[in-house]
């Protein structure tokens, strides 16, 4: 499975934007944005007008990242959210919400959506019962989620960032470790900073 392997602050510099791919850290002080607020790279700071399509590069490009997904899978979760009623952008981050790892972070299982990715691939969950191994499975309402037995012990599953609240289209009872897909989320209830409208004009050209 193909994925980013480099720095991820930068990614996060390069958005301007705190994209919380680190965990805790990225709760603190020394998360790279607080610290270095300019794009990085040597004309970073020369930087400033941006054309109408770097704005919706730009928009694309921080959705993606924030859910760590690569620009392949990205376009065919669009074209899924084409062919959905409803508005495209709004299908777009919904699905993007929807996948396994996300709702394992979400439900704050693991610290970040990377780590949730990791810990998915080395078979540590269950969904509805069966163990899931694959990170961009999409869930559904009434699905449940459980950290199989041992595992609920890992430190990357214990030690989640627990002030963190689980958004309200999810159920998460941390004591027997197990989550369920209430429904799937509204726009009002993803905290992601994007204008979603912008990603669908990238790809409608
Ligand atoms: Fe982004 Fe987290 Fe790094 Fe801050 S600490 S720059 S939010 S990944």
């Amino acid at each position: 499975m193909a994925r980013y392997t480099g720095a991820v602050c930068r990614l996060c510099r390069r958005e301007n934007k705190k994209l919380f791919l680190k965990g805790e850290r990225c709760y603190t002080d020394k998360c790279a944005v607080t610290r270095r607020a300019s794009v990085p790279g040597q004309h970073g700071k020369a930087r400033k007008k941006t054309s109408e399509y770097g704005v919706q590069l730009r928009a694309k490009q921080q959705a993606r990242r924030y859910y760590g997904i690569l620009e392949s899978q990205f376009l065919k979760y669009f074209e899924m959210a084409e062919r959905k009623a409803g508005v495209t952008g709004e299908n777009l981050l919904r699905i993007c919400e929807s996948r396994l790892d996300n709702v394992v972070y979400r439900l704050g299982f693991a610290s970040s959506r990377k780590e949730a990715r990791q810990l998915v691939l080395h078979g540590h969950y269950k969904v509805n019962g069966k163990k899931a191994t694959i990170p961009s499975i999409l869930l559904k309402p009434g699905d449940l989620i459980t950290v199989v037995s041992k595992s609920d012990k890992l430190k990357g599953v214990t030690e989640a960032y627990s002030a963190r609240p689980v958004p309200k289209w999810l159920e998460c009872d941390k004591t027997n470790m197990t989550g369920k897909v209430v429904e799937l989320p509204n726009r009002e209830d993803i905290d992601l900073d994007v204008e979603e409208h912008l990603i669908v004009e990238l790809y409608s050209k």
